[in-house]
């Protein structure tokens, strides 16, 4: 009897699957028998009708024997250079495996940042739609030769969370080497695994580990909690399971945890700015200020800024603090750290007949900011 518990990840028409090196690997080589298993419950979810994205890592894992490596390299360069040879053969891995199904696969490197600009995140979610159209599986991974989020932070979470949402999918599944999210560390025996999570507040008492137990795969419990709560506060309901459930949890069964939706869709710039971006700097706000970008949802003018700390360019997000150096709201400054002391306290008139029209503008706008 199949125990249908989650009837929106059942319906999903379009479901992201996010997988790490830890699951894919046996004492450090990829193990075709878990591409296998991972693959067969894919193809067997796409025979029915529904489409699949796969965020895989392992491309470190799959170019070390290539280059007679026998352990994980330490050093950034090398370990990239291991991505590069190794994510060529990872992908002819799934190209083969899915190939047995019939199903083709399309490779797709990108980085959080490029989910961030404008114009990428369109080619991003043309060329994904196309794919799908075109009955392609597309195989994501973080481009390792210019970003390092992963190998640094374990950061594929989060970027199946951007891919989730650039994509439109309904649905996330974030497999792992634990069988979801347990109320303390499920080693000492005693913890217990976590059902349903409905939103932040359920998580006020659990401690989520780092990083994973076979220190190949980076992304530990709290990068996937932190993924679960971009794609549901985007509204995409998540499933952090162990990868051997990949097929339970594509059907809606009940497996590891589920995180319910508690938003609805928004923009990826701003869930980015929330959830994923390092504040390059703040900008400290005087009362008013802050009862007008909190309040009233105002963008930030230089006349409200008391003090700043930092150095960040027009472009880059900074965090807004209160007077005593609370962080309130993140968003995208328009002004470089080293123009703003002069333009402090000052009126948007003042500056604009002083220095010129182009002063007008907000350090913040408000279509760049978000509360924290
Ligand atoms: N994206 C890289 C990979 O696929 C990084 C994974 C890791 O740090 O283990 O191998």
């Amino acid at each position: 009897m199949h125990d249908e518990a989650r009837p929106d990840i059942a319906a999903s028409p379009r479901t992201v699957v996010k997988i790490g090196s830890s699951s894919l690997t046996r004492n450090g080589a990829i193990d075709d028998a878990r591409i296998v298993a991972l693959t067969d419950a894919i193809a067997a979810r796409v025979g029915r009708g529904h489409q699949v994205l796969l965020v895989s890592s392992g491309a470190i894992a799959t170019g070390m024997a290539p280059l007679g490596l026998k352990k994980r390299p330490r050093d950034l360069a090398t370990q990239q250079a291991a991505a590069s040879v190794g994510q060529g053969l990872l992908i002819a891995r799934y190209t083969d495996a899915f190939s047995r199904h019939r199903l083709g696969v399309g490779q797709v490197l990108l980085t959080a940042d490029d989910l961030m600009r404008r114009a990428h995140y369109r080619n991003a979610q043309r060329t994904l739609e196309r794919l799908l159209e075109l009955n392609v599986l597309p195989v994501v991974n973080e481009n390792d030769t210019v970003a390092t989020d992963e190998i640094r932070f374990g950061d594929n979470d989060r970027l199946a969370a951007l891919v989730a949402h650039v994509s439109r999918a309904s649905a996330l599944i974030l497999l792992s080497d634990v069988d979801g999210l347990y109320d303390g560390d499920p080693r000492n025996g005693n913890a217990i695994r976590i059902d349903m999570v409905t939103g932040p507040g359920d998580l006020a008492n659990v401690r989520a580990g780092r990083t994973g137990a076979s220190g190949l795969g980076r992304g530990g419990m709290s990068t996937k909690v932190d993924s679960a709560l971009i794609a549901t506060a985007a509204g995409i309901p998540t499933v952090v399971t162990t990868a051997r459930d990949v097929g339970k949890a594509l059907a809606g069964e009940k497996t590891g945890t589920y995180f319910a939706p508690t938003g609805q869709r928004q923009s990826t710039r701003l869930l980015w700015l929330a959830h994923a971006a390092v504040a390059r700097g703040t900008v400290k706000l005087d009362p008013g200020a802050v009862e007008a970008v909190i309040d009233r949802r105002a963008s930030l003018l230089p006349a409200g800024i008391t003090a700043v700390t930092g150095s960040f360019e027009a472009g880059d997000p900074v965090d807004l603090t209160d007077e005593r150096g609370k962080p309130v709201a993140r968003g995208i400054v328009s002004y470089a750290a080293k123009e703003l002391p002069s333009l402090m306290g000052r009126s948007t008139r003042w500056l604009s007949a002083r220095l010129g029209p182009e002063y007008e503008r907000e350090v913040v706008h408000r279509d760049d900011l978000v509360i924290l």
